[in-house]
């Protein structure tokens, strides 16, 4: 898609909320409804890992146990990436930044290149809820759609309702075991983050522990009035 719906000015969008929040299952709505790009940097990180590079080398371990990979290699991933023409005009930065290294890194990069957030968004769930979203959480080995097993399954089972793909994969790091570390990350190190961006009155905060479409409303109407 060329341009975003907001042609005048690139719609940076921040998504904030721990492992489970539904950053991603967002981030996938909001792209094809406004035609900004989803940038995750977990899913560049996978990619890394699945090939061997360096970086995915230097990943693999961190992301099986549950910890935050090196700012020095998330934010280099995410440089190149960020770098592409098809970002030009908006990216949804999904599970990034995490810490507040990243933050600052973000904030630069993007006022070197003549840009800025305009609206950061937190996910607001219950820890507590956590566990069963990662644990039934599958994906389109074909397309990449996002399911549930219990909140958000195929109209017909097995059979992806994006692409009609029925091969589903699930994570290796999704299990019962590293949520407590993923979501001690998340309160230790990203976290602290709402108070980065409220400084700059750029929070959003949206209840995720509604169902997806009611949450993706939530998310729409922020947008919607982020760049009116
Ligand atoms: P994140 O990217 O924040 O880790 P995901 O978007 O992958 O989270 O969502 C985690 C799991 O929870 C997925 O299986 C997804 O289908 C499901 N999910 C997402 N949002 C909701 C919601 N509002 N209610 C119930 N389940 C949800
Ligand atoms: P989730 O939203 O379910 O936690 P992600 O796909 O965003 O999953 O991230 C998976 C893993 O990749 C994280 O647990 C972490 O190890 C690593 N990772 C992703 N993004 C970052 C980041 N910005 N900084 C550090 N580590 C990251
Ligand atoms: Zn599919």
């Amino acid at each position: 898609m060329d341009g975003n719906r907001f042609d005048d000015r690139p719609a940076d969008l921040v998504l904030l909320g721990p492992p489970g929040a539904g950053k991603g299952t967002q981030a996938r709505i909001l792209q094809e409804r406004f035609g900004i790009v989803q940038l995750s940097t977990g899913d560049l990180l996978r990619e890394a890992v699945a090939q061997g590079t360096p970086a995915g080398l230097a990943a693999k371990d961190v992301m099986a146990a549950g910890g935050l990979v090196s700012d020095e290699i998330v934010i280099a991933i995410l440089r190149d990436r960020l770098a592409a023409p098809d970002c030009a005009a908006g990216v949804i930065f999904d599970g990034f930044p995490r810490t507040a290294v990243q933050a600052e890194a973000l904030d630069a990069l993007l006022a070197d290149a003549g840009r800025g957030i305009v609206a950061a968004v937190s996910l607001e769930v219950d820890d507590a809820a956590m566990v069963a979203r990662i644990t039934g959480r599958s994906t389109c080995a074909g397309c990449g759609e996002g399911y549930h097993d219990d909140f958000k399954r195929p109209a017909v089972a097995g059979v992806c309702d994006r692409c009609g793909g029925t091969a589903f994969k699930r994570r290796a790091d999704d299990t019962a075991e590293t949520v407590s570390a993923r979501l001690a990350a998340y309160h230790a190190q990203t976290a602290p983050l709402i108070d980065h961006y409220a400084g700059q009155g750029l929070l959003r905060r949206v209840d995720a522990m509604a169902p997806i479409d009611e949450v993706t409303a939530g998310m729409a109407a922020v947008v919607e009035t982020a760049l009116a």
